[in-house]
């Protein structure tokens, strides 16, 4: 009797379950084929797959992963073959290493926090690093990834998408370049958001870094502790020699409308991570250079300068 009881009552505990699942679809979770997923972004950004940076970019997420999963629940992920997601899972953000082909919409890196994916141009990455070393090569290329990537995790973190179609390019030195050296690069709201992303990837880095934290944490914020204050002299150090001469050296540029100067960044993001004075002051100068001093130079210009005193 017993037996036929718990044959019936298992029957209907199965029914029932069955039941919940099939009555709430909204509940009901769908695997997908992470390179479907991939190739639909592709298509919707006018790109094509570039793999050449997959082996540094597998070596950098389990790090990248341990400071994301215990501070933002989420998780970065490549479309390596056979491998799915679950398409109610906020938690996986896709990584998709791309060539644009389309020079009008191409981007550098670009998070799309809705959409839960960031797209990333090795192409552009390396020659960066290339740009930027001082031993000429791509040592440093898996820290910059990490950088990188922190950088766009702080994007989720805020919960604000970059901006993508801009082309990155620096814009052309045409006659207009004098114009542009008496007109002030203002902070717009564009380039603040990316000052606040990068310095919640700094936030991150300092609180992985701490004593305790775990052996895969630690490692990559300590790779960005050390890249930041020396890509931040390089540049600086760099453009100093570029400019020998130039009656403007502290001026920094802005190439895109997105994003301030490289330079200004890294100083910002160089003073987050070791808030020394010389830090402080170096930021105040850069600042003053961009945004009160180009005001001055304006007002000594003859063509508005009209004389102290004069009344009409
Ligand atoms: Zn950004």
């Amino acid at each position: 009797m017993k037996g036929v009881w718990w044959h019936w009552s298992n029957k209907l505990l199965v029914g029932a379950l069955g039941f919940v699942l099939t009555a709430c679809p909204g509940n009901r979770t769908k695997e997908v084929p992470l390179q479907d997923r991939e190739t639909q972004v592709l298509l919707q950004k006018s790109g094509a797959r570039d793999y050449s940076l997959n082996n540094a970019l597998a070596a950098a997420l389990p790090g990248l992963n341990c400071i994301s999963q215990a501070r933002l629940g989420r998780h970065l992920v490549l479309a390596q073959p056979g491998a799915t997601y679950d398409t109610q899972d906020t938690s996986v953000v896709l990584v998709i290493p791309y060539r644009p082909t389309d020079p009008k919409a191409s981007a550098g890196v670009f998070s799309n926090v809705k959409e839960r994916y960031v797209l990333l141009n090795p192409d552009y990455i390396r020659s960066w690093v290339l740009k930027n070393s001082l031993s000429g090569t791509n040592t440093a290329l898996p820290d910059v990834l990490n950088l990188v990537l922190l950088h766009e995790l702080g994007h989720f973190r805020l919960g604000r998408t970059g901006r993508f179609d801009e082309p990155v390019a620096a814009a052309p030195r045409t006659g207009q370049m004098e114009m542009q050296e008496v007109t002030p690069q203002y902070l717009t709201t564009d380039k603040r958001l990316e000052l606040a992303v990068d310095s919640v990837a700094i936030g991150l880095v300092n609180q992985a870094a701490r004593p305790g934290s775990p052996p895969a944490c630690f490692s990559t914020a300590v790779t960005v502790q050390l890249l930041v204050p020396g890509a931040n002299f390089n540049l600086a150090g760099h453009r100093t020699v570029d400019q020998f001469g130039s009656p403007h050296i502290l001026y920094l540029p802005d190439y895109t409308s997105t994003h301030p100067n490289l330079e200004l960044r890294l100083a910002f993001m160089a003073y987050y991570l070791h808030r020394t004075p010389e830090g402080r002051q170096q930021i105040d100068d850069y600042l003053y250079a961009r945004e009160v001093a180009p005001i001055h130079r304006q007002e000594m210009d003859p063509r508005i300068f009209q004389g102290n005193g004069l009344k009409f």
